[in-house]
């Protein structure tokens, strides 16, 4: 395969059937988004919200692009802005992996942190006031733009529809961080087909399910406020999983499918598989596997 640019890598990701014991003979499949090239399916948006603005004439080659970020959207926008010469500034709260951090900055982007505890509303605020601050800057603000749930509608569901066919899915299982990845496939496979079921994972310390918001160790995954993209999105089920049940599927997938995923492609493998349990027997449910766990390799993903 000749390619010009990186970019053109971007999507087209391998879907998996997973060769492990179900419940009720069912099959799991799992989009495998650390194939793209900045090694997460945030590469996608990075890619959508840039070529967005872009053609909209929101943005210029003179342009600071700013975004607060747990670091997966960070190095897709990173990516997407290079092509377009931008700067990009990212606001990054100071507890998430230092791998994601190393790699936004290899990609010429700069790094401000935001105190831990005050979570991603305190690097939310801090990324405005940095805009408001900065001549010609532009916020894609991931968390409140619908071109974010629309990015996975246009690429992430189709792309799996075809490749699975004529297969019939029962349930579509997906983690919520800002709750694009979700929202764009709940909207897709709804209408693509009712009886699929949407069902989202979050971890403990999250408040999908009700529960108070608190630290955990599963990244990339979790909210502190309900995403405003889920207001018109179909949510069959909300899968509250803990970071021991996460990250003992991390090492499962490593151990016995050879798959280095991260930890909220760990809690997405536990919620299919909790999602098993009450689908009839011999269903289809698909999932989507984030990132690698290569970029928490400082953190104890293979041993907590
Ligand atoms: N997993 C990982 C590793 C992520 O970085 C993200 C994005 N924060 C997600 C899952 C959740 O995606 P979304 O923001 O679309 O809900």
């Amino acid at each position: 395969m000749l390619i010009k640019n990186i970019n053109e890598l971007i999507g087209q990701t391998p879907l998996i059937e997973l060769q492990m014991p179900v419940p009720n003979h069912s099959r799991i499949l799992a989009k495998l988004e650390m194939f793209n090239p900045g090694g997460s399916i945030k590469d996608r948006l990075g890619q959508y919200l840039i070529s967005d603005a872009w053609q909209r004439k929101i943005i210029n080659s003179e342009t600071t692009i700013i975004e607060p970020t747990a670091g997966n959207t960070g190095i897709g926008l990173a990516l997407a802005a290079q092509q377009y010469h931008l700067s990009t500034i990212l606001v990054v709260p100071e507890k998430f992996s230092v791998e994601k951090q190393q790699l936004m900055l290899a990609l010429g982007a700069s790094i401000v942190h935001t105190p831990s505890e005050k979570g991603i509303k305190g690097a939310i605020a801090k990324a405005k006031q940095l805009a408001r601050e900065t001549d010609n800057s532009y916020l894609p603000m991931q968390f409140e733009n619908p071109a974010n749930p629309e990015a996975y509608y246009q690429t992430l569901a189709p792309e799996i529809v075809s490749d699975l066919a004529n297969t019939k899915i029962s349930a579509v299982v997906a983690g919520a961080g800002s709750g694009g990845t979700f929202a764009g496939m709940a909207k897709y496979f709804n209408e693509y087909d009712s009886n699929i079921q949407t069902i989202v994972v979050e971890p403990e310390g999250s408040i999908l399910n009700g529960g108070k918001a608190h630290a955990h160790q599963t990244e990339g995954i979790g909210v502190e406020f309900i995403p405003p993209f889920f207001e018109n999105v179909r949510i069959d089920q909300t899968f509250t999983i803990s970071d021991q049940q996460a990250f003992q599927q991390v090492r499962y997938a490593a151990q016995h499918l050879g798959l280095l995923i991260g930890s909220s492609s760990g809690a997405a493998l536990a919620a299919s598989l909790e999602t098993a349990k009450f689908l009839p027997p011999y269903s289809t449910i698909v999932t989507v596997f984030p990132d690698s766990s290569e970029r928490y390799l400082s953190t104890n993903i293979y041993n907590l």
